[in-house]
């Protein structure tokens, strides 16, 4: 069976339980060495064969994981944060889909929640925003043109942008361009989780000076939206007068 596993955003005790079970009796593995933890392989037994996909193919990881299989053994595909955002793991799956090889999935902790929690902040909060836009700035790969930067940024919600760090100039421009102001909240999240984590509060306005500053130009995320410094309202969730399905409202006044 071949195991895709998510690693968590960094911080080797942020796998999940079952990523860290599966990485213990694994064969092989394969791991994306540009941005999983290394100390997570301490995980892996002695035998274990260990392959960076860095400097790999998709062929080549599909040779390895193909003979592993043969050789009715267990491998695991470490992905970084989640598997499910930005790991290209859906042409693994297609792949082995053809090669009728079985699979399955563990999700993990994507960077996006490591950051929030560096932050300390929700990206959810009444009367501020209730959604999240995850995106990225066009880069190498292409990103449909509807959902370019500046559609997206006319929304106004919490904003994270992945792989955009070697682009501030160009982001900052484009959150511009839509309903983010200069002086709209905004952070740059380098290595959450990491022991060499950095969390830059900036705004909008500045988001490209402050990367410049401090030298942000990779494995970072880019945030934005009011959330950042909004004051605190009560959710309802917790309202004494609000009922839920678990538990019967009062007549109780709250502040
Ligand atoms: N699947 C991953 C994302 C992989 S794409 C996840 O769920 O987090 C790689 C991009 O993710 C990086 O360029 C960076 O933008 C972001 N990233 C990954 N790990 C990060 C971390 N610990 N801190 C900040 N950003 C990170």
């Amino acid at each position: 069976m071949i195991h895709f596993v998510g690693a968590g955003p960094g911080a080797p005790d942020l796998i999940t339980l079952r990523g860290a079970e599966l990485l213990k009796t694994a064969d092989v593995v394969i791991y994306t060495g540009s941005l999983v933890n290394r100390a997570l392989l301490a995980l892996c037994s002695k035998t274990c064969r260990i392959y960076n996909s860095a400097t790999m193919t998709l062929e080549e990881i599909l040779t390895v994981m193909e003979a592993a299989e043969k050789a009715g053994q267990i491998t695991v595909r470490l992905h970084t944060g989640d598997v499910s955002l930005y790991s290209a793991m859906q042409e693994q799956l297609a792949a082995l889909q053809k090669l009728r090889l079985p699979y399955d999935i563990t999700p993990g902790v994507s960077s996006f929640s490591a950051a929030a929690a560096a932050l300390q902040t929700e990206y959810t909060l009444p009367g501020v925003s209730q959604s999240l836009i995850i995106s990225r700035a066009e880069g190498r790969t292409d990103v449909p043109k509807t959902e370019n930067l500046p559609s997206l940024a006319a929304h106004g919600t919490s904003l994270v942008l992945f792989l955009s760090a070697g682009q501030l100039p160009e982001v900052q421009a484009a959150l511009l361009q839509g309903r983010y102001q200069k002086d709209t909240p905004a952070a740059l999240v380098y290595k959450a989780s990491w022991p060499e984590e950095k969390v830059l509060r900036c705004t909008v306005g500045t988001l490209a000076e402050t990367g410049k500053a401090y030298g942000i130009h990779q494995t970072a995320l880019v945030l934005a939206g009011d959330f950042l410094s909004a004051p605190v309202t009560r959710s309802r969730l917790y309202d004494p007068s609000f009922s839920t399905a678990f538990r019967p409202g009062s007549s109780v006044k709250t502040n």
